[in-house]
């Protein structure tokens, strides 16, 4: 029998039906696989996390790391992105991809901060959803890596992996977003994300999933597939 490619699996309604308890296996098995599951971005405050998260669009979170370090001795407060021309804030960032784009986001986010929220990163979902450049997935970030507040942040790995584990069978970011939080207990959405993560990028990479190196494989659908 042809074995599927990942891109080619969709989890059944069986696969869904064992979903909840399969997603507590799986949780509880990848925290002991990557025990140091943390952001990968480095940050000391809500607005540098802010910046890091619009850098990190399409980019590695090791050159955005490269490029942070002197953007945050440089910039300091939302006040000094909102000064800056928007010229020379792109060529601070530039190494990052779609710099024209992201510095006007950035620029126009901390215009908000000031006028509407006195300076600082707001703490909650609709506030920063508001700001220019945020979508759930940013905010997610920003809320739970900065604030300590629940939220599963759906990027790339987190969709990819939900969908082969079988948790899910959405690719819709939202939609997926709200499906996981009825899988996993709200106090570990934060660490849910980082280890998706994590093992998206060690172990179950995008191409080639090494199925046969993988902790969770008997809690997964498409790695039972393939054994
Ligand atoms: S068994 Fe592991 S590596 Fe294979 S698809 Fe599942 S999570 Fe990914």
């Amino acid at each position: 029998m042809k074995t599927l490619l990942p891109k080619e699996f969709k989890p059944g309604s069986r696969d869904l039906k064992t979903a909840p308890t399969r997603a507590k296996k799986i949780f509880s098995t990848l925290l002991k696989t990557h025990p140091d599951a943390r952001i990968a971005l480095n940050f000391n405050s809500p607005l540098e996390l802010f910046v890091a998260t619009v850098l990190s669009a399409q980019c590695t979170d090791v050159r955005v790391n490269i490029v942070t370090k002197d953007l945050f001795r440089k910039y300091r407060k939302a006040a000094d992105y909102a000064k800056v021309q928007q010229e020379e804030l792109e060529q601070d960032i530039r190494s990052t991809g779609f710099f024209r784009n992201k510095a006007k986001n950035i620029k126009a986010a901390c215009a908000d901060i000031i006028e509407k929220f006195d300076g600082d990163v707001p703490d909650n979902l609709d506030d920063l959803t508001s700001l220019a450049g945020v979508g759930r997935k940013t905010a997610n970030v920003i809320l739970g890596n900065a604030y300590g507040v629940p939220g599963i942040a759906c990027d790339t790995h987190v969709i990819r992996l939900s969908r082969l584990m079988g948790l899910s069978e959405n690719t819709d970011p939202v939609k997926l977003e709200f499906a996981l939080m009825e899988l996993i207990p709200k106090k570990n959405w934060v660490m849910f994300s980082h280890l998706l993560i994590f093992h998206g990028r060690q172990v179950c990479v995008a191409r080639r999933p090494n199925c046969d190196n993988c902790s969770v494989r008997s809690h997964c659908c498409y790695g039972k597939l393939t054994k």
